[in-house]
């Protein structure tokens, strides 16, 4: 729950389990709810078993698919749909788990929590729906007015229960987020209302994450021995940490494959050793344009052999340079587990009209973009598995450019222009926000 470290590090468990093929076996068959429970029982050890289960069926009770993370197989690839929860993306696995983590231990605490956020998007919406109508938690998320697509901004302000502050900033997306670092800052504000976050930082929602590329493996391959490619589109290095855990803790996995757009900063790491900030540049899938990847922090730590001081150096160097350099034999070893393409805008385009002419599937731009990496960087015919990261209906301006068509509304999105809102619309100003805070705070 505390985000940060105190050194303003990230957390990472001081170990991570290794499971052995018996173990990988007897686990082929679980239901999605049943493999959570083995998995996140082997980091969570202070969470009873049946708190720790219940916490799990209720958090994946939202989702309207069955499995949960069902794998279709199309053109040759297995494509992982993560799209089936309240808001249609990825991030409701992790956050639909940490609104009810973060409530139980709240309660058994006492504590009341508020949450301030800023999105410019996806994760608004996913940590709504993850603490909405929960007692002891209140979220204040704020997204730069007029700036995010219309559906993510009614996904957001259409919530309407009384723990759910939306804040419309007259701003952009970084002023928003410049007023959250500010409020954590202030200590004894952020102490007095008990703030918290749920950024992709949190530790909790990476290991919820671990789960889904267990899952997929049992439905591809019949035993637990085949190594097979997972192809992940990347902003953050949050989803794509999760799979080199599951890596480490013994699923064969041969390479992760890092996709990227024209914020390619991570692509150049892997393929020449260029960890070198950029310019972000906007593109149709907007939830990887990033330039300072989070989570790569952690990676580096494994990296590095476990050197925290080392770690702690390299992003002095960023922060002063720029720049992170590693040496010729880390860099093999990075390339032995990772391998990388950047997908412009033309390609991701390009390749969802060529995928829907060849199958009749609809992909969304960021799951495009992990679809074509992995047509490039496969060559030999092992099974590769595709993480379908948002449902197409929620970019759908990128994919009636494409094919010329609107991808069909699930049902989570109909009607959703005609439902009443509630949002503040607000100067991006840190003593307004702050008023609004201590005024709706509970
Ligand atoms: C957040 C997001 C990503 C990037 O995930 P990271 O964990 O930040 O690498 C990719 N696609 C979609 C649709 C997202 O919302």
């Amino acid at each position: 729950m505390m985000g940060l470290a105190d050194d303003g590090g990230l957390l990472l468990p001081e170990s991570i389990p290794q499971l052995d093929r018996t173990t990988l076996s007897s686990w082929q068959d679980l239901p999605y709810q049943e493999l959570a429970l083995r998995i996140i029982s082997l980091f969570a050890t202070d969470i009873p078993a049946a708190d720790l289960k219940s916490l799990i069926d209720r958090s994946y009770s939202t989702f309207t698919h069955r499995e949960i993370t069902p794998v279709v197989r199309q053109d040759g690839l297995y494509i992982l749909e993560l799209f089936h929860g309240p808001t249609l993306a990825f991030k409701d696995v992790a956050l639909q788990l940490l609104g009810n983590l973060f409530e139980y231990l709240l309660e058994e605490r006492g504590e009341r929590m508020n949450i301030v956020g800023a999105t410019s998007g996806d994760t608004g919406s996913a940590a709504i729906y993850g603490v909405r109508g929960k007692e002891k938690i209140n979220i204040f998320i704020m997204h730069p007015h007029g700036k995010t697509s219309p559906v993510q901004e009614r996904q957001m302000t259409t919530v309407l229960d009384p723990n759910v502050h939306n804040i419309a900033v007259r701003g952009t997306f970084d002023d928003c987020q410049n007023i959250v670092k500010i409020l954590f800052n202030d200590l004894a504000f952020k102490e007095e209302y008990a703030l918290g976050a749920v950024n992709s930082i949190n530790w909790a929602r990476v290991l919820a994450q671990v789960v889904y590329y267990f899952y997929a493996y049992f439905r591809v391959t019949a035993s637990c021995g085949e190594e097979i490619y997972f192809s992940v589109p990347t902003g953050n290095f949050g989803d794509i940490f999760a799979g080199y855990v599951a890596k480490r803790m013994g699923l064969p996995i041969r390479r992760l494959l890092l996709a990227t757009n024209e914020n390619n900063i991570l692509t150049r790491f892997i393929n020449q050793g260029d960890y070198s900030l950029g310019e972000v540049v906007q593109t149709v899938s907007p939830s990887m344009d990033i330039q300072v990847a989070s989570n790569f922090e952690r990676y580096l730590y494994y990296l590095f052999g476990g050197d925290s001081a080392r770690v702690r150096d390299a992003f002095a160097s960023l922060a002063r340079n720029g720049r992170i350099d590693v040496s010729r034999a880390e860099l093999a070893t990075v390339q032995a587990e990772f391998a990388s393409r950047s997908v412009n805008q033309e390609e991701t385009i390009a390749t969802i009209s060529s995928f829907h002419a060849q199958t009749g599937y609809i992909l969304d731009p960021h799951t495009a973009v992990g679809v074509q990496a992995a047509r490039e960087l496969v060559t030999d015919g092992t099974p590769t598995v595709c993480l379908a990261t948002a449902h197409p209906a929620k970019f759908a301006e990128a994919v009636v450019r494409a094919i010329g068509q609107e991808p069909p509304r699930p049902a989570a999105l109909q009607g959703i222009e005609a439902l009443p809102t509630r949002c503040e619309l607000l100067d991006a100003d840190r003593e307004t926000i702050k008023e609004l805070i201590r005024k709706k705070a509970r």
